[in-house]
């Protein structure tokens, strides 16, 4: 009676414990099996940047080799800055290597000097700016319109005086404006402070560059009303686009008067962490909208 039930139960025990141990070599399999991820050759590359891959999530590999040859000619800067830097392009001459700008009518949409609007782009739901706040005939699309007027407001009730003195331009506008530019100052001067037709940021929509009513716009700067969209600009979404410290980023030389519409919260991260829209989108929006 008791043999009968002794030999399957030695059985069963002898089945599972079989199967825990193949189970367990399975496992073991899987642990040491990801180190093969790489060729010996681009490991030894990786370790040249720090396995910076491991920490960041917009690494690409297929740019490692561009990540290598950056980091030789910038040899101060962080591995981070480094693949932040060749994700927007900087790496290579400006208007080389340039796309058409995914996300259209988004509030996160990027123009640089890499990334181009269509030439029959003109933004959805734009609308003219309140003329308490613009000169006459300007237009912003409805969300940066409405945060623009609330801001103007603020800065009215604070003794404030700040004025939409360019905003949406269209595609032949600045291609009229540019060209005129070239003309006058050759194609190399031109381009440091005026965008190609299709490149220029105020072809989103998103973008005011303001003054005070008194002083001439290049000069908001020197302004009361420059210190007050310091402190305040991000708080109703808008950011100073071209900073002075940020001109090897941007690829634009430092411009006081001109804000860009990015939303509260994407405004307040760059504001408080002192960086460029530039390098926000590729950490942030890139591959991940
Ligand atoms: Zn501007």
């Amino acid at each position: 009676m008791k043999k009968n039930v002794i030999i399957p139960f030695l059985f069963i025990i002898l089945v599972i414990g079989g199967g825990i141990m193949f189970w367990r070599s399975q496992q073991n399999d899987q642990v040491t099996e990801p180190q093969s991820k790489y060729t010996k050759e681009e490991q030894e590359k990786l370790d040249l940047l720090d396995n910076i891959q491991e920490k960041i999530d917009y690494f690409q590999m297929d740019d490692l080799n561009r990540y290598l040859e950056y980091k030789k000619g910038h040899p101060n800067l962080s591995v981070q800055d480094v693949v932040t830097r060749v994700n927007i392009g900087l790496d290579q001459p400006y208007y080389t290597n340039t796309k058409e700008t995914p996300y259209l009518n988004q509030i996160y949409l990027l123009s640089n000097k890499y990334l181009y609007m269509p030439s029959d782009y003109v933004p959805e739901n734009l609308e003219s700016i309140a003329s308490s706040c613009a000169r006459s005939g300007m237009q912003l699309v409805q969300e940066a319109k409405e945060a623009f007027e609330e801001l103007c407001q603020k800065a009215k009730e604070d003794g404030y005086v700040i004025r939409a003195m360019s905003s949406y331009r269209s595609y032949s506008y600045q291609e009229d404006l540019y060209n005129r530019y070239v003309e006058q100052d050759g194609q190399e001067e031109a381009d440091t402070y005026s965008a190609r037709p299709g490149f220029s940021e105020h072809q989103t929509g998103l973008v005011v560059d303001v003054d005070n009513k008194q002083i001439d716009y290049t000069d908001f700067e020197q302004t009361k009303e420059f210190k007050w969209m310091q402190e305040n600009a991000h708080r109703f979404g808008f950011i100073l686009r071209y900073p002075k410290d940020k001109e090897d980023i941007t690829g634009y030389t430092y411009e006081a008067w001109h804000y860009r519409y990015v939303g509260v919260d994407i405004a307040t991260y760059i504001h408080e962490h002192h960086m460029t829209f530039d390098e926000y989108y590729v950490q942030f929006i890139e591959g991940k909208k």
